[in-house]
């Protein structure tokens, strides 16, 4: 093979996911670790001591000058390349999760083995789950009192949708953790949290079939216990199979105490078997394969104002095919350019650092001028091609914004722009008027907050934010029609969005039917389009 097939077939990209507090940040700490990218575990993020989402991300924001929600690591381990994304762990940044997820071949799912599948979390994981691409569970805390195994297993299979298969199982939990038993290889593999923060030590392992060992290690009740429940699971569980798990249908589950390192590097090494390389993706040619192809790219998140001593904007890129070398040059497919990308870096969560040659898999930070959008393509300029775009998701809150100070009207419009184009909020504007009525839609209501802090902050704009009724967006399809003798229900509201495509705001779903009804030949839509 060549290096740069090799480079590229040694490189695993995936995203993490869980509900805030599950462990997301120290089982990250703690692959860190054994990939040596940092020498000390607890230097992911400065975990602010606020709890709320969003004063976390602004506190972090403030602090580090770099959001949480957009790191990217990138470490080396047993010869593979992998590459981390961080997703924000509140429900009310789901769109931003699943664009996220839009860029890696597989998602870690952690889950705080006291606590199951939070509330708050199922959303998250629905979008996962609508990826289809390869789920692993990471149950966490171990080292706490946890929930009944079975039970957590159900809980997902339930709740989620997805069938479990346990790699391993744990022994007890809490106070009476006594490991984990690996189903591969039939022994035990005994727990003592003495190794924390530091690599996992050796573990002692135990063939489980000899009694008198597994005794002496675990104790008589734990020992009989453990038996009674491994025929259990073998009798109920779902059978392995490589496949159901690549195609997301299946969920391999991990047991495990981030916090004390252990069952961390048991994940990581059957995480990286199973995983796959960087997979082919869909493009309007057909699909591109990673190593058989040139450069591509597609860009997947914009973010603005990560650094407050520059000012500056990144889009954030997954490299679909081929491989990236400084100073190429690159066409951007929807710009119609031919470009060198500016200053392309590899985002670490504090310090940023340029990059000379990146390979499909791998996810870089350019600057933006202000010309990409999330979903455009990259390619060599000989080419033409674009990647399937990232869907937005219908907007669930409105609220209509007014400007305190209206001096500062350029301000506003370019501020409340660009956080659209980085699509944390869309908007849109009454069908008749200009952009002195603004109307911004979000899908969680978090991202008003968001909004408000960032124009006052980084636009210095103070904004007041009245909430409207509606909670059901629709745009029309058909373009012929007149939207002035449009007959809708009282409830009904004319918007356009920012393209000037006509669309309405309903309060409830019966008004959607009875517009539908009362205007032959209307097609309606949940989904914009380009
Ligand atoms: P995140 O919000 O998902 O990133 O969660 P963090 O990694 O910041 O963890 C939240 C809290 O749980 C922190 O106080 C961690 O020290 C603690 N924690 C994480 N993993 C474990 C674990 O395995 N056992 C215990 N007891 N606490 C843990």
């Amino acid at each position: 093979m060549s290096d740069y097939k090799q480079e590229i077939n040694r490189r695993r990209t995936f995203a993490i996911i869980s509900h805030p507090d599950a462990g997301k940040t120290t089982l990250t700490e703690k692959f860190l670790l054994y990939g040596g990218a940092i020498n000390l575990a607890g230097s992911v993020k400065g975990k602010a001591t606020a709890r709320h989402a969003v004063s976390d991300w602004m506190e972090i924001e403030k602090e580090r000058g770099i959001s949480v929600t957009s790191s990217v690591l990138q470490f080396e381990y047993g010869g593979f390349c992998i590459n981390i994304l961080d997703t924000p762990g509140h429900q009310d940044f789901s769109e931003d999760t699943y664009r996220t997820l839009m860029a890696a071949d597989s998602a870690v799912m952690v889950i705080d083995a006291s606590k199951g599948v939070e509330a708050q979390t199922r959303k998250l994981f629905k979008v996962c789950v609508m990826r289809k691409i390869p789920i692993f569970t990471f149950i966490n805390k171990l080292d706490r009192d946890a929930n009944d195994t079975f039970e957590l297993l159900d809980e997902i299979e339930k709740e989620l949708g997805i069938a479990t298969c346990p790699v391993n199982w744990p022994i007890g939990s809490g106070k009476r953790f006594k490991g984990v038993y690996d189903r591969e290889r039939k022994c035990i593999l005994t727990y003592s949290d003495t190794e924390k923060g530091t690599k996992e030590g050796e573990t002692t392992q135990i063939p489980a079939e000899d009694s008198d060992k597994l005794t002496e290690a675990i104790g008589q009740e734990a020992a009989d216990t453990l038996r009674e429940e491994i025929e259990l699971l073998d009798g109920a569980s779902a059978e392995f199979d490589l496949d159901l798990v690549r195609s997301g249908d299946l969920t391999p589950v991990f047991f495990g105490s981030a916090l004390t390192n252990f069952g961390v590097e048991f994940f990581l090494q059957h995480f990286l078997k199973m995983t796959t390389t960087p997979l082919p993706r869909k493009a309007d040619t057909g699909f591109i394969v990673p190593d058989e192809h040139d450069f591509s790219a597609f860009i997947f998140k914009i973010q603005a104002n990560m650094n407050k001593a520059h000012r500056d904007r990144i889009a954030f890129m997954r490299i679909c095919s081929g491989k990236y070398e400084a100073s190429m040059e690159v066409k951007h497919v929807q710009g119609g350019k031919v470009m060198r990308l500016s200053q392309p870096q590899q985002i670490m969560a504090s310090e940023r650092k340029i990059l000379d040659e990146a390979y499909a898999g791998d996810i870089i930070g350019v600057f933006d001028p202000g010309i990409f959008s999330i979903g455009d393509t990259l390619c060599m300029p000989k080419e033409q091609f674009s990647y399937e775009g990232i869907p937005t998701f219908a907007p669930e809150h409105f609220a209509r914004v007014r400007q305190v100070d209206t001096m500062k009207r350029k301000q506003f419009v370019k501020g409340i722009t660009q956080i659209a184009q980085e699509g944390a909020i869309q908007i849109f504007q009454e069908f008749n008027t200009g952009m002195e009525e603004i109307i911004v839609g979000v899908v969680g209501v978090l991202q008003f907050d968001v909004l408000k802090y960032r124009l006052e902050n980084e636009y210095n704009v103070e904004i007041r934010l009245e909430n409207l009724p509606y909670e059901h967006i629709r745009w029309i399809e058909n373009k012929e029609i007149d939207l002035n003798r449009l007959v809708g229900t009282s409830d009904m509201k004319k918007i356009k969005d920012l393209k000037g495509n006509p669309l309405l705001l309903f309060v409830n779903a019966w008004s959607v039917g009875m517009t539908l009804d009362r205007n032959e030949g209307l097609k309606l839509s949940e989904f914009g389009r380009d």
